[in-house]
């Protein structure tokens, strides 16, 4: 049996009328770019996420940069951040003309250690740039205590956690409940078609409570003018386009359904890989909307076991082979941040959408066990 790391059909053959009839719908309204259903989309998405503004953008990346850019951060700035996670979050701080600094990561949540924030921090820290990586929000109450001591803003790298909601570690806070991207002072989504409110195309959101920096946000995103043809600043063209906005409006009625349908598979891989001796799983975190199920693999086997697998035609990715800070793009740059490296060695993500059943996920587990016993057994 072939099964790919990520199957978006079911998804599409369960909502295609309702996409085709949305998709007719902005062709005859002859309207593309920006638009009614633009607007329409950001004031429903605003209330799901419950945030005063939200606004479209191009992509999960342009979020990041015109995020960045609206809370002031420039040339010369720190934003503090994890070396662990797709280059999008430290390539939108060097595209602004500030410093990524890297904060190693906590082996359990995959996500920015907030233990080892204050170290970090300098006279020239600005901002700091947690990822909710594979869906799991990362640690928001401690940040945010961290960074009102310090006088930081927070932009939170949301590509990953679209629906997720940050419960805190049983201490009780004004913050526990919220969606991530609310939390901070600006939260950055995708819609990258892999992501958990996938568009057909690439799409991204900027949201926050703050009237300036929204205000900000849309003129960066229109070259700079907040009146049209007076441009104020340099800016960028990174609008949403209506399509994209129409097709998100029908999936956002379904995500949180779709991301209870991953927490269930999540659940139940980590049934069927408890006491597998060599496998880690992920913790189950309430909030989590598993964007992926990733897993460790110890003991220096997770390339044998891919390879394994992909020979059963059978998906799985590393997410990320090479810790941000140690890319080519950064040579020397950067110490090495040990647990950042340690995982990029041991990581493995298995298929996962909201449809996947049971019987499919026992086929991929049962073949992750046979190449550990393969590999057991070449070593004696
Ligand atoms: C996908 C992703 C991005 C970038 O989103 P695009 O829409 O592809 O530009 C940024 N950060 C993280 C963590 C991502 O996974």
């Amino acid at each position: 049996m072939k099964i790919p790391i990520l199957d978006l059909k079911p998804q599409y053959e369960s909502i295609k009328e309702e996409i085709q009839t949305a998709i007719s719908h902005v062709l005859e309204s002859g309207q593309f770019i920006m638009g009614p259903e633009v607007k329409e989309f950001e004031q429903e998405v605003a209330q799901y996420l419950g945030v005063k503004h939200a606004i479209g953008v191009n992509s999960g990346t342009d979020a990041l940069v015109i995020g960045l850019k609206a809370l002031g951060i420039a040339e010369g700035d720190e934003v503090i951040t994890t070396p662990f996670s797709f280059f999008a979050t430290a390539e939108s701080i060097s595209n602004v003309g500030a410093k990524p600094v890297f904060v190693d990561i906590d082996p359990i949540s995959f996500n920015i250690n907030p233990k080892a924030i204050k170290a970090k921090i300098t006279s020239r820290t600005k901002a700091i740039m947690p990822v909710h990586l594979y869906g799991c929000p990362a640690s928001m109450a401690q940040i945010i205590n961290i960074a009102q001591a310090h006088d930081l803003k927070v932009i939170e790298d949301c590509a990953q956690s679209f629906g997720a909601r940050y419960y805190g570690d049983n201490t009780s806070t004004a913050i526990n409940g919220k969606h991530t991207g609310t939390i901070g002072d600006v939260g950055a989504y995708s819609f990258f078609p892999s992501k958990n409110l996938g568009a057909y195309g690439d799409g991204g959101l900027i949201v926050t409570d703050n009237d300036q920096v929204a205000e900000l946000a849309r003129a960066l995103r229109v070259h700079g003018a907040k009146k049209k043809y007076h441009n104020e600043m340099l800016g960028y063209n990174s609008r949403l386009d209506a399509l994209q906005a129409a097709i998100l409006r029908v999936k956002l009625k379904y995500i949180d359904t779709w991301n209870q349908g991953r927490y269930r598979v999540a659940k139940t891989y980590n049934h069927l890989l408890a006491d597998v001796a060599g496998i880690i799983t992920p913790e189950l975190v309430k909030g989590h909307v598993f964007h992926q199920y990733t897993i460790r693999v110890t003991d220096g086997k997770r390339d044998e076991v891919k390879e394994f697998l992909a020979f059963e035609g059978i998906g799985s990715m590393i997410y990320y082979p090479i810790s941000q800070d140690q890319l080519p793009v950064y040579q020397g740059q950067h110490e090495i941040n040990p647990m950042s490296e340690l995982l990029s060695g041991e990581v493995l993500s298995l298929p996962i959408w909201a449809e996947l059943q049971k019987e499919v996920q026992a086929e991929v587990t049962n073949k992750i066990i046979s190449a550990l016993r393969k590999t057991i057994s070449a070593v004696a």
